[in-house]
């Protein structure tokens, strides 16, 4: 007999057909001459029942159907008589494709700690909270290439393996084949010159300068890949390993930018709005009673826009006591960014034009010296989920600040000849996925809205 998945299942009323289902036993209930089990395929949060006449069955016959065993259930499709399921199986034949010993599979009980569950990461898919936030990764990455596929944007894939170390040196990961023991050192220095790629490499911090390269062709482009940070900050917002989405576009100022990240944003969390309702319910009534309410304003709100200054200030004068001081010039930290999007605004914000010298080298300079036409999108409970800036396009003013960080232009040849050859305005952000996904499912530690997590000391699945 043909399978069919819990999903559709549940959906219909074809009542008296004949079913086959396939999936993983959530719960059995037993009494004198009736078991009900509880079975989950992954296709939607809600099990379905079967309800097995144990009379009906040998002896010994359904002992293996225990939780965590993997079944296979045939039976008659029939209206439900309990309460919260429309349908339920009543079960003709039951084979266990895959026992779960009840003495040592360790989700036996619901109710386990997110901690805990991160010791057993190869196992936590099965339960329902990570069920639905595997589900609603999935409908967000989906809506991520709908949104840029709809607006005529090409997805360009950027190297995972980077040989510029001008972005985020001292955070990347080294890459090579050589003999960790045998290393060659000259004067002090590695000697890259018989390592695979013949040169220093590592792995990328963004896939952004590569991206500027495609829409100096394209137009409008963007990518959607793992980058990696060794930032030794064991942050609820940080992890070793994300993925970011890197839209770039030719012709875009600072405004067109800041539109397009709050359509974006906009367009992501309504489709999680009307495509997970069921794992967004599910998240809302078990960890946070606001998230749908909070989705919704999002959608709903514009957002305010107002510059680094303006926001020092206010900071500066609210009264408020930070743990870190704030001054003009100093970045941000994640307690000042939320207490102007939580505390003063009460909406998201996207703050502008911050002090060239806590930006990056390539951002556009604006006409005082002093700031840069970068902009960070700011979210409740999150601080930064985006950051990014119209680009620098003139060639004497990137290569003057290039000079100024005492960065090499040698190594950055390829970059630098954008801005010497048909050079345009542009612009761009990153948004951070899991950072997203930590705002779409009201989650409050990153290591749980990422399959399987890269964090200090721990790779371990
Ligand atoms: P933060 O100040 O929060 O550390 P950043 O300024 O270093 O972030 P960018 O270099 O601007 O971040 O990267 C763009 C986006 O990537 C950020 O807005 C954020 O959403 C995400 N991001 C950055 N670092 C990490 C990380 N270590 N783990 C997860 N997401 C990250
Ligand atoms: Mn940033």
């Amino acid at each position: 007999m043909q399978r069919i998945k819990i999903k559709d299942l549940l959906k219909s009323t074809n009542y008296g057909s004949k079913v086959c289902i396939k999936g993983w036993v959530r719960s059995k209930r037993d009494s004198k001459t009736v078991a009900f089990v509880a079975i989950n395929d992954g296709s939607i949060i809600h099990n379905i029942q079967a309800v097995i006449d144990t009379p009906n069955f040998e002896e010994d016959y359904l002992k293996d159907v225990q939780t965590g065993a993997c079944v296979k259930i045939e039976g008659t499709l029939v209206q439900s008589q309990g309460k919260g399921q429309s349908v339920e199986i009543q079960a003709s034949s039951v084979e266990v494709y895959g026992k779960a010993d009840p003495e040592t599979f360790p989700l036996q009980k619901k109710g386990h700690s997110l901690e805990f569950l991160r010791e057993i990461a190869h196992l936590r898919p099965r339960t329902n909270t990570f069920g639905a936030i595997l589900r609603m990764r999935h409908a967000m990455a989906f809506a991520v290439h709908q949104f840029f596929n709809s607006k005529g944007f090409v997805y360009v894939h950027t190297p995972i393996i980077t040989g510029a170390d001008c972005e985020g040196a001292g955070e990347m990961f080294r890459v090579t084949t050589m003999d960790l023991k045998k290393i060659p050192i000259e004067n002090g220095q590695v000697n890259f010159e018989n390592d695979f790629f013949g040169k220093e490499t590592s792995l990328t911090v963004s896939g952004q300068l590569n991206g500027e390269l495609a829409a100096m062709a394209l137009g409008e482009i963007y990518t959607f890949g793992p980058t990696f940070r060794a930032e030794n900050s064991n942050t609820s917002r940080h992890l070793a390993e994300f993925w970011m989405i890197e839209p770039e576009v030719a012709f875009n100022e600072l405004d067109d930018n800041m539109n397009l990240a709050e359509d974006f944003l906009k367009y992501l969390v309504k489709y999680a709005l009307e495509n997970c309702s069921d794992d967004l319910e599910f998240l809302t009534n078990l960890y946070d009673k606001e998230l749908i309410n909070k989705l919704k304003f999002v959608v709903e709100n514009d957002f305010i826009r107002l510059t680094y200054t303006e926001g020092v200030e206010i900071l500066k004068h609210c009264g408020h006591k930070f743990e870190y001081k704030v001054d003009w010039g100093t970045d941000l930290q994640s307690e000042h960014e939320r207490y102007l999007v939580e505390k003063h605004f009460k909406k998201p914000v996207i703050l502008t034009n911050y002090p060239k010298e806590i930006k990056a080298f390539y951002m556009k300079q604006d006409a005082d010296g002093k700031t840069v036409r970068a902009m960070d999108v700011l979210f409740p409970g999150i601080g930064e989920i985006i950051g990014g800036s119209q680009r620098e396009e003139n060639y004497e003013k990137l290569i003057a600040r290039v000079r100024e960080l005492g960065m090499s232009e040698k190594e950055l040849w390829w970059y630098l000849d954008t801005r010497k050859f048909g050079t345009a305005p542009h612009a761009g952000f990153g948004l951070g996925f899991e950072r997203l996904m930590l705002f779409v499912t009201g989650m409050g530690n990153i290591r749980d809205v990422i399959p399987f997590p890269r964090t200090p000391k721990n790779a371990e699945f």
